[in-house]
């Protein structure tokens, strides 16, 4: 039962969030239509809705490689209006901005996920930084400092130190925060010991602060890193999804085979064993609801992807 405020919440954001309207909520098990920002494009077309399915999520996000764009198409052909996509290139080629600029042409949305051995406040990265913000994408980085195995390396690096000066040296560009750095830095305590702390957060974390700071920053909720984080301190977890509710952004980045956490739901990361047997989608999702209110949940859930990749209804 929805108390009245809740209540209240509620029919206010369906107002608000045209997405919304026409989206049967009582059909889905989570009590709102899901999009999932971050999935990574599987190469047999089924497999993608098998997923979907399986974990209630009514919309995806694919990630590709900017070479799978015929791989993309034959995925949304087969069921329309189920998926966006975004497009990510080796920051490090020189035909970088070439090819990602083609790749919106090509109908990308955005650009994810950036995942490279280089540093976030670099040439490589900062000249995808200027385009992004030319062409009106968002840009998905994938920010890690902890190997999670041997000799595995480290990706967009510096964010603690360094990336407060990038999101002020390109406020027209909108960076979405995913994985391990991103979401460790929630608590103010975090000095790269581990890629998934655990115990109660202490206040202050620096991006708990960025969100809060700069207007073009936004989180990815996704993979073990971001579960991870929202599980720690419940108290924690009620006021950040509810102070940075406009902010965030629910993904799963899961590999479970079925939406059920059949198969490996975190493949080459023996660090999130946590998550074996689970599906991120279903663990991240059964977390939110039970740490925000229905409108909040809403929000992070389908309504805000939908305003900042401007999807039509
Ligand atoms: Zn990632
Ligand atoms: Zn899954």
């Amino acid at each position: 039962m929805l108390n009245r405020r809740e209540f209240l919440e509620t029919i206010t954001a369906a107002a608000i969030v045209p997405a919304f309207a026409g989206q049967d909520a009582a059909k889905n098990e989570w009590g709102s239509p899901v999009f999932d920002l971050h999935f990574h494009v599987r190469p047999q077309p089924a497999n993608n809705l098998t997923h979907l399915d399986g974990a209630g999520v009514t919309k995806a996000n694919l990630l590709a490689r900017a070479v799978a764009v015929d791989q993309v198409k034959a995925v949304m052909a087969e069921a329309p209006g189920r998926f966006t996509w975004f497009s990510s290139y080796d920051v490090t080629r020189p035909d970088a901005e070439q090819v990602l600029t083609q790749a919106v042409k090509d109908g990308a949305q955005g650009y994810g996920e950036m995942k490279f051995h280089v540093a976030a406040d670099g040439p490589e990265f900062r000249r995808i930084y200027a385009l992004a913000a030319d062409l009106g994408v968002p840009i998905l980085i994938h920010f890690q400092e902890v190997d999670h195995f041997p000799n595995e390396g480290t990706w967009a690096t510096g964010y603690a130190k360094t990336f407060d000066g990038i999101l002020k040296a390109y406020p027209k560009t909108t960076f979405i925060g995913h994985a391990d750095a991103f979401w460790a830095n929630v608590s103010a305590d975090y000095h790269n010991e581990a890629a998934y702390p655990s115990g109660p957060i202490v206040r202050g974390g620096l991006t708990d602060k960025w969100l809060g700071d700069y207007p073009n920053l936004f989180a990815d909720m996704s993979a073990n890193s971001g579960n991870n984080a929202m599980s720690r301190d419940a108290e924690f977890t009620a006021d950040f999804l509810k102070r940075h509710q406009d902010k965030l952004l629910f993904g799963s980045d899961c590999s479970c085979a079925d939406g059920h956490g059949g198969g490996v739901s975190q493949s080459n990361n023996p660090a999130a064993s946590r998550m074996a047997g689970k599906c991120v989608a279903r663990e991240t999702l059964g977390l939110l609801k039970r740490s925000a209110s229905p409108a909040v949940f809403q929000k992070i859930a389908w309504g805000n992807a939908h305003k900042l990749l401007r999807i039509p209804s």
